[in-house]
């Protein structure tokens, strides 16, 4: 990465107006918020940027999927970005704080193109055999990277390495946990045709896939899976669009999208109806998958 010196003095000009307090080479700009004058002028040349909002998705009536990231950022990060972005998808990072530091640009990357960012802990220990002093270090440290790297943004969910969790780690830790419904194995087997064949023929509407972009075979089969996927009629979502309109509690796991109401299997009792609107759109013209065991 190229350092003027020119660079450096406006960056730390902009730091020192926008109080963030941290040197972050050229990439000093924060979310778009508190620009002064020299931050204006700046922005002549180069809009202040801002991640895009959330998009609202109703996973109720889509087949919708979310693609997750483990372990990153690394190497091969910017590689699955520039395929995401080619295919309009949008997916979600669960990122190792120890490793922000190598790779910065990669994570501002992610939030200023719509994915979202999620904590992973700082170096991917098992938190159940952690004290609650030490969990909490390993999630604010990560936070405070992720929030650093990305220009102001704090990740609101949380994957603890492993799965592994429990409920003194989960109230510790005061955020959603969020694992996952399909698990490709892709770090055992680093194939990536296995990965392909996996990660589109496992998902379920709702689903929620873990892949690990550090593994060069998986990044390599993203692009397959997608078109997989979407040719399954998936509609890719983030973690939070996934679950958008429900009400996720801290500590507590989710790995995956449950329908809106335990799909009856047949209509034998009295129950009312569900209480949706009445005249909206059919709940579902799709075929019958949602009803599918999980
Ligand atoms: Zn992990």
């Amino acid at each position: 990465m190229v350092r003027t010196r020119n660079f450096a003095l406006i960056a730390a000009a902009l730091l020192l107006v926008s109080g963030c307090g941290h040197t972050e080479k050229k990439q000093a700009r924060t979310a778009g918020h508190r620009l002064s004058a020299g931050g204006k002028a700046r922005a002549a040349q180069a809009p202040p940027q801002r991640p895009p909002a959330q998009r609202k998705i109703d996973c109720d009536r889509l087949k919708c999927v979310a693609l997750t990231f483990d372990d990153g950022p690394g190497p091969y990060t910017n590689g699955l970005l520039d395929v995401l972005k080619k295919e309009g998808v949008r997916a979600t990072f669960f990122i190792i704080g120890q490793n922000v530091h190598g790779f910065p640009s990669a994570v501002r990357r992610e939030v200023m193109e719509g994915h979202e960012v999620g904590d992973h802990s700082w170096d991917h220990p098992q938190l159940t055999a952690m004290s609650p002093a030490a969990v909490k270090s390993q999630i604010q440290r990560t936070q405070d990277a992720i929030t650093r790297a990305s220009g102001g943004v704090k990740p609101t969910i949380m994957r603890p390495p492993y799965g592994a969790t429990n409920k003194r780690v989960g109230q510790t830790i005061g955020m959603p946990l969020i694992l996952w419904s399909v698990d490709t194995e892709d770090w055992r087997y680093l194939n990536t045709a296995r990965d392909t064949r996996v990660g589109i023929k496992e998902p379920k509407p709702g689903g929620i896939i873990l892949f690990h972009d550090i593994h060069k075979p998986s990044v390599k089969a993203i692009p397959a899976v997608i078109e997989g996927l979407k040719k399954r009629g998936f509609t890719f979502v983030t973690v939070s669009e996934l679950f958008e309109g429900r009400q996720l509690t801290p500590g507590q796991t989710y790995s995956e999208r449950m329908p809106p109401k335990p799909a009856s299997p047949a209509p034998v009792t009295a129950s009312p109806p569900p209480t949706g609107s009445p005249a909206g759109p059919q709940p579902s013209q799709s075929r019958p998958q949602q009803a599918e065991g999980h």
